[in-house]
């Protein structure tokens, strides 16, 4: 099911307008995010998710924290008929609910009372007067009816169990909500009905083709989530509509929904007492719920540098950026073999061992150690043999074998097998030379990775073997970070964005674009192409407002340094958040590190020679922290140098290299920062420590290789 839209709404009893605690909140969550409100009356909440609803083209599922229906019983006692809908009529009939909140719920529920012939099921009457057929304490239930709906004793964990719908009033209590909430999306489901809305109120009706989808929740579901934002000052309503808002959006993104909207009750039990989504299976919302949602923000001084620092050592800044940085992707649960190349936002835990039983290495046969001996060792065969797939039917009697295959979990009875190839058999009995070690031939349970035993930690990127691995011990979804999305912009007067247009004699192509692009989408990052956009502020300025609202980070190139025709790093000084970092590297000058709206962007030199090494050096490891999968330092090697150089102490320095036949480095031939062809030519980096190096050919040097880099 694919939703546009999750409304959740917490109601109120109220009599009274209210607003803050205790009173109704309605989540909005899309694709965006999740907007929360605060309304006074119910006529107000009505009128706001009419006018949601009506306005919303897709799909949208309203999840509603009050009871669709009474416990067994109940419906037909009032309406002759098993049916809740039914019952949904009979309330939206008889209930007035003002625009004031003032209402008339009691005395429904006193004549619901009395169509039972006395003084329950409803009790909890907490009004100063007395009213006939409403009693203030529980009253024993009459012959038939049910204290509980059967969706309420699903959720016996944790001390968490739902309010029965008969109790009116009371800390935590449910009853008047759902009497004024049924009379109120009656009223609503006509409304959409009138407005062209296909409703379909669920479990009650196929949800199937619906535009609208109404459905019972219960926002305790995810209690401890809750009690954390609490905790950190929310307000208790406002973080339940926004947490289960946004567990069930993730839950309809990641297909998680349909389960939970066929629930493994009786089909009479759904239609007679409704049912709330999720019942018994807080644990499926809780791994849909996004860790981070609305994504953690970095702070807006996080690229501030020390103050007084003129040139900053690359190792500093590297540190400094590692400090400053935090996943900020929002997270959601995939299946396994639809998750390569994901990050794990979760520790992952074997669900079942590895081999689960024990089985046989090899082609062979099977047989209980302890009764065999040395020497040539005759054993009468089992009739039956034991396979991958189609165990042995029994137990092997300990003085027989029995014909065993690669993967057959061992019979009872066996616990060694001998090769094959090391027997003799005429079919009913097979010889062998003794003696063989016992449990030859065998593979333990458990003896690669055992059930509950930790598999594969938060931060993980998930390869061909990960799956491998996952599959293996039974983890079937995956909570992992949504794929960061690295936007890619360049800036100058004279570049022309694409080399298939024609180009005057000052202008040139854009060479680090296609380059960062490319960049990004092989580390696995969704790689967002900005444009290019000429060298002025105000264009720049739009650009980045409109990437700011779609991308996770921005990465630029041009202008980035402190000159006149430098409006990137001008702008971002005036409307973001600039530090300019004046790294001692080369190539590469100042990296400018800002947040714009929010969203961090990275601006390289224009270079093309300087914007790949500093997006290797610092834009790499950058992105891995932003995604989830933490710093990442490149692989690299010592290797003899095949070159000659005297280097000045201050700045550290990557040259273009490659290795020779003899595995010695080469570096390329001019160290000018325009050669592009360089940076083609080469296959990885050599790497110059900061102080004053004179390297000679065969002197040990450090070589980064471009696949160390996640560069292919
Ligand atoms: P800047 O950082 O804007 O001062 O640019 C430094 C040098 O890089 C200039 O020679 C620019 O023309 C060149 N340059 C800037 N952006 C690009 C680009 N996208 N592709 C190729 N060269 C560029
Ligand atoms: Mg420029």
């Amino acid at each position: 099911m694919t939703l546009a839209r999750v409304l959740t709404l917490d109601w109120s009893a109220a009599g009274a307008p209210k607003r803050g605690a205790d009173s109704i909140w309605i989540g909005d969550t899309d694709a965006h995010g999740t907007a929360t409100h605060n309304l006074p009356t119910r006529a107000d909440a009505l009128d706001w998710l009419e006018r949601r609803i009506a306005g919303e083209a897709g799909t949208v599922l309203l999840a509603c924290d009050f009871c669709f229906g009474l416990p067994a019983g109940g419906a037909r006692a009032v309406t002759g008929d098993d049916t809740a809908l039914t019952l949904w009529g009979w309330f939206a009939a008889r209930i007035e609910d003002g625009a004031d909140n003032r209402n008339n719920y009691r005395a429904v529920a006193a004549e619901m009372n009395r169509r039972f012939g006395g003084d329950g099921p409803f009790w909890g009457n907490g009004a100063k007067e007395d009213i006939p057929n409403l009693p203030r304490r529980k009253p024993a239930l009459p012959e038939g009816i049910a204290d509980f709906r059967k969706a309420e004793l699903a959720d016996q964990t944790a001390g968490q169990r739902p309010m029965s719908p008969w109790q009116l009033a009371g800390a935590g209590a449910v009853g008047a909500q759902s009497i004024l909430g049924i009379a109120a999306l009656e009223r609503l489901r006509a409304q959409l009905a009138a407005a062209g809305k296909r409703v379909a109120v669920w479990p009650f009706e196929p949800v199937d083709g619906a535009d609208v989808t109404f459905a019972e929740a219960y926002f305790s579901l995810l209690a401890a989530e809750v009690a954390a934002e609490v905790k950190a000052g929310a307000v208790r309503d406002e973080a339940q509509v926004r947490l289960h808002g946004q567990a069930f959006y993730a839950l309809a993104e990641g297909g998680g929904l349909e389960g939970l909207l066929r629930p493994d009750a009786p089909a009479e039990t759904l239609r007679s007492e409704g049912w709330y989504l999720g019942a018994g299976h807080a644990d499926v919302l809780r791994r849909a719920l996004p860790a981070v949602l609305t994504p953690p923000r970095l702070r807006n001084d996080c690229f501030a540098m020390p103050q007084g620092v003129d040139w900053v050592p690359v190792d500093t800044a590297l540190a400094a950026l590692d400090a400053a940085l935090v996943p900020i992707v929002t997270t959601k649960v995939r299946k396994t073999h639809e998750a390569l190349g994901a990050v794990l936002a979760a520790d992952t835990v074997a669900r079942r061992a590895n081999p689960p039983r024990p089985n046989s290495a090899v082609d062979g046969y099977g047989f209980a150690h302890a009764a065999r001996g040395s020497g040539v060792q005759t054993m009468p065969l089992v009739t039956g043999r034991a396979a991958a797939g189609q165990p042995f039917d029994g137990a092997v009697p300990s003085a027989m074998a029995v014909r065993i295959l690669t993967g057959a979990i061992l019979p009872d009875g066996v616990d060694t097998v001998v090769l094959e190839e090391d027997c003799a058999t005429d079919g009913a009995r097979v010889s062998f030379d003794g003696p063989v070690k016992a449990g030859a031939n065998t593979r333990k349970a458990g003896e690669d990775m055992d059930a509950g035993q930790p598999a594969l930690p938060r931060g993980h990127k998930l390869r061909a073997p990960d799956l491998a691995l996952l599959s293996a011990l039974g983890i079937g979804e995956v909570e992992v970070y949504r794929q960061l999305r690295v936007g890619v912009l360049s800036t100058g007067d004279e570049i022309i964005s694409r080399p298939d247009l024609p180009a005057e004699p000052h202008q040139i192509y854009d060479a680090n674009r296609p380059m960062l692009l490319s960049l990004a989408a092989g580390w696995g990052y969704e790689a967002v192409d900005l444009g290019h956009v000429k060298d002025r502020p105000a264009q720049i300025a739009k650009r980045l407002d409109a990437a700011a609202a779609k991308v996770d980070v921005i990465l630029t190139s041009g202008g980035a340094s402190a000159g006149d025709e430098d409006h990137v790093s001008r702008l971002l000084r005036e409307r973001g958040t600039l530090s300019s970092w004046r790294i001692a590297l080369k190539p590469g000058r100042p990296l400018a590190l800002a947040l714009w709206n929010g969203v961090p962007v990275l601006g390289l030199p224009g270079n093309p020679v300087a914007a790949l090494v500093c997006a290797l050096i610092f834009g790499r490891p950058a992105f891995s922290k932003l995604a989830g999968s933490g710093w990442a330092t490149p692989q690299g090697f010592t290797v003899p140098a095949a070159f000659e150089k005297a280097k000045k102490p201050g700045r550290r320095e990557f040259l273009r290299a490659r290795l020779n036949a003899d595995g010695a480095a080469e570096v390329f031939g001019s160290e000018g920062s325009g050669r592009i062809s360089g940076l083609s030519w080469a296959e990885g980096l050599v790497e110059l420590p900061d102080g004053a190096v004179t390297v000679k050919k065969g002197d040990p040097v450090r070589f980064l290789p471009y696949s160390g880099f996640g560069l292919n």
